[in-house]
């Protein structure tokens, strides 16, 4: 928990000031502010004013910067050494910090902020310490990332103020917030620096770029609030014991709020209320904020509330602004704070009661002309004093596994050497303990230098690749969005149990593709024979197949080498897939796409143009690109034309073929067919003289037996009967199957052949 710093800074009198007498209403002495209303100086009337004379309000840094000749003058690096520094100090912790600059227009903001060429203000300083506190690490120990990112908010809408091309600057971006890390701005650019020199002049770009106009109380007035963010990423490994934070440093330049002036234009008018809606807005969640820091201080101790105060005289302002209604404090509610009644509101929803150690620095006019918006803006500092955010050290989940383990170790230690000291009478079981102890402490040390190892690696190979591909990841909600403006692979699997995504960029020059062993060095290795080259001429990127390998490009054979263009599937030895992007030539299509309103649409083949390469080696990318989308330029579509014809004819051809091998197959079915029919019907032939010849046989042995029976006397008849059963069996005709034994009687009527089944 740490309470909002709030500084109030007390700018020179300007010239209209002077011109007016310049006479002074606000006083700084050591931290208090005082603010005198001149108005009433003069009364003598003894008539009673509801209004003080005297206000005092008291605060974290008061700075008087009225006259560099005055004793107590605080200067730009004044105001660094204190404020800076403490900015510099908490994103080296890792905490996320935010400094903002409030105030009524010309009074001091930007100057601040920003500060003028000959004298630097706090937000140059900040990067330039940045920089200069990595060269406190030695060599090799300390890794860092700062990413920078500007906008402003106009008129409610966000402009990315760091963003090239015109079309492109004027754009206004969206704000969403993730689950995890809050509001933020979508597509907003973000620009890796590697020095102070190209922080300063990203700043430079984005102030320039910022919408000024003259105002009533400053000619150049900034009529946005702008927000300059700093993303810094640390990465230390001492004694072997990493660590790893990110802290996001927001310094902000509010437009200065300032009353109506019917004079102006109606733009400046718009412009005005929209500020004003942002600045309302501000002060009602800052209001909101500290109302509820102060209820819930209130419960846990009713006597801290006394302290809270601090002798300002704002206790009564801050329930007027809240809405949080009357009541007493204990039985009421936490009241809502609409963040999202206002852009800046909700883009600083964490600085403000979040994640975020965060400073104010309240500019205001020492002038008695200014006494209305000076008491202003003392009131709402003094609010924003109230806030209570919850700052956390936002540390890497793989640093935090890791200390904790090492934590663990130690306690583990200290364990084994408090039981080797009392040492337990029974040897055999203290050396069993001391053992298990010493096993558990040797696995979780192994554990820990694998997750360091694993754990540099990752930040070493996270760290080259965004310098040298200039890449961005940003994640969105559910998915992670991966930017790459250079040619590049991405890997389709083929395989259902392989997981992950990868991704190949394609440098300037050539790219071996294939196993280990076929190359030195190849830069994208492949299991098996499958093999390829890819060279990147200054983005026009040929594919070269090599021999003993198939390649196909949108599932066509090539053997000769082929300009690649965007979408293109790339298939290697049959098992390999990869898909190519090309993203500037991807950007110029969907331009043309957009240009040509629907009237002329791409097809995939159209973007995937197969080129033998001595036929494009002249053609450069621009030509190409119009080669599958201006109707001018007709060589190159009679070209598609022609290939889609020969794809045609081959697939004709190919099925063709297959009608003769049908052909040919029907023709061998029905010679076997036949084949078996034949054999089925000399089979039955053979079975009907078979059954004939036991038919007479049958009736030959009959006759026989009547002859007998004649013969023999009536008493000795019907003896026979079984084994004339047992002759005619019927079960020695009927067919059997291979294998099966022929149970009948005699030997000659067993089955000779199978029945042929198919
Ligand atoms: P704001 O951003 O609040 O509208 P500026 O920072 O642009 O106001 O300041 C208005 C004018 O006052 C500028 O010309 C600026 O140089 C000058 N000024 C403001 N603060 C100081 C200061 N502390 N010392 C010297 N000049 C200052
Ligand atoms: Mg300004």
């Amino acid at each position: 928990m740490a309470n909002v710093q709030v500084a109030i800074r007390v700018r020179p009198l300007n010239a209209r000031e002077s011109a007016d007498g310049g006479r002074l209403a606000v006083q700084v002495e050591d931290k208090l502010v005082r603010i005198k209303n001149a108005k009433l100086d003069g009364r003598t009337d003894g008539a009673v004013d509801s209004r003080e004379k005297l206000l005092e309000f008291c605060f974290d840094y008061c700075y008087w910067s009225v006259d560099p000749a005055e004793p107590h003058y605080a200067s730009q690096e004044e105001v660094f050494q204190d404020l800076g520094v403490s900015v510099l100090s908490g994103a080296s912790e890792g905490y996320n910090v935010c400094l903002f600059a409030y105030g009524q227009t010309g009074s001091g903001k930007t100057y601040t902020m920003m500060g003028t060429p000959d004298s630097i203000g706090l937000t140059p300083r900040i990067c330039q310490g940045l920089f200069r506190s990595e060269d406190t690490f030695p060599d090799g120990q300390n890794s860092s990332r700062v990413e920078i990112s500007f906008l402003e908010i106009y008129n409610e809408r966000v402009r990315d103020l760091l963003r090239g091309g015109e079309q492109k600057k004027r754009a206004s971006l969206r704000v969403r917030e993730h689950p995890e890390k809050g509001p933020y701005v979508q597509d907003l650019s973000q620009h890796v620096v590697s020095d102070c020199q190209q922080a300063m002049d990203l700043l430079k770009e984005g102030i320039a770029n910022r919408i000024t106009a003259a105002t009533h109380n400053h000619d150049a007035s900034s009529r946005s609030h702008a927000i300059f963010t700093i993303q810094y990423t640390q990465a230390i490994l001492e004694n072997n014991l990493p660590s790893e934070t990110v802290s996001k440093i927001n310094l902000v330049d509010l437009a200065g709020s300032e009353r109506a002036d019917p004079h102006y234009c109606r733009d400046r008018l718009t412009e005005g209320s929209n500020i004003n809606k942002s600045l309302v807005t501000l002060g009602i969640v800052i209001s909101a904020l500290a109302q509820n820091s102060q209820m819930s201080s209130s419960c846990q101790s009713i006597n801290s509330m006394a302290s809270e105060g601090d002798g300002s005289t704002v206790g009564s302002h801050s329930s007027s602004l809240s809405g949080g209604g009357g009541g007493g404090g204990g039985g009421r509610r936490h009241c809502f704070i609409p963040y999202r009644d206002s852009v800046l509101t909700w883009l600083l929803k964490d600085s403000l009661g979040g994640n975020s150690k965060t400073i104010m620095i309240a500019t205001v006019s020492p002038s008695a002309n200014s006494y209305n918006e000076t008491l202003s803006t003392l009131r709402y500092a003094a609010h924003a004093r109230n806030i209570v955010n919850k700052p956390r050290i936002n540390e890497d989940a793989h640093v935090r596994l890791i200390r904790e383990l090492r934590e663990e170790i130690d306690r583990l230690k200290s364990m084994l050497l408090s039981f080797e000291m009392q040492r337990n009478p029974s040897p055999s079981l203290s050396d069993e303990r001391d053992g298990n102890l010493s096993d558990i402490v040797l696995q979780n040390e192994l554990k820990v230098e694998q997750l360091t190892k694993d754990w540099s690696e990752s930040w070493r190979d996270k760290k080259e690749l965004l310098e040298q591909y200039s890449m961005d990841i940003n994640r969105d909600r559910a998915g992670f969005l991966i930017n790459s403006l250079r040619p590049h692979l991405v890997t389709l699997d083929g395989d259902v149990l392989s997981t992950g995504v990868v991704f190949y960029h394609l440098r300037e020059g050539v790219t071996h593709i294939g196993p280990q062993e076929q190359f030195e060095e190849p830069q994208i290795v492949l299991q098996g024979s499958a093999s390829c080259e890819i060279q990147n001429h200054g983005g026009v990127v040929t594919l070269r197949p090599l021999p003993g390998c198939v390649c196909l490009l949108n599932d066509r054979e090539v053997t000769e080498p082929c300009r690649l263009a965007q979408g293109t599937v790339i298939t290697l030895g049959g098992v390999h897939k990869f898909r190519f992007n090309h993203p500037a030539e991807a950007a110029v299509l969907r331009e043309r796409r957009r240009a040509s309103e629907g009237g002329l649409t791409c097809t995939y083949n159209d973007l995937c143009p197969m080129t033998p390469d001595h036929s494009v080696k002249e053609v450069n990318l621009q030509g190409q690109l119009g080669a599958c989308l201006s109707p001018s330029e007709e060589p190159s579509a009679r070209q598609c034309v022609e290939e889609q014809q020969c794809y045609v004819e081959s697939l004709r051809q190919e099925i063709q073929a297959e009608q003769r091998r049908a052909e040919r197959e029907l023709e061998r079915e029905q010679a076997h067919l036949r084949q078996q029919h034949s054999e089925i019907q000399q089979w039955i032939l053979q079975e009907k003289r078979r059954l004939t010849t036991v038919e007479q046989r049958i009736t030959q042995e009959s006759g026989l037996q009547a002859d007998l029976i004649s013969r023999t006397p009536p008493g000795a008849r019907g003896k026979s009967g079984v084994r004339l059963s047992g002759r005619s069996d019927s079960r020695s005709s009927v067919p059997r199957r291979k294998g099966q034994e022929e149970g009948g009687a005699g030997g000659a009527t067993k089955a000779s052949r199978p029945l042929p089944f198919r």
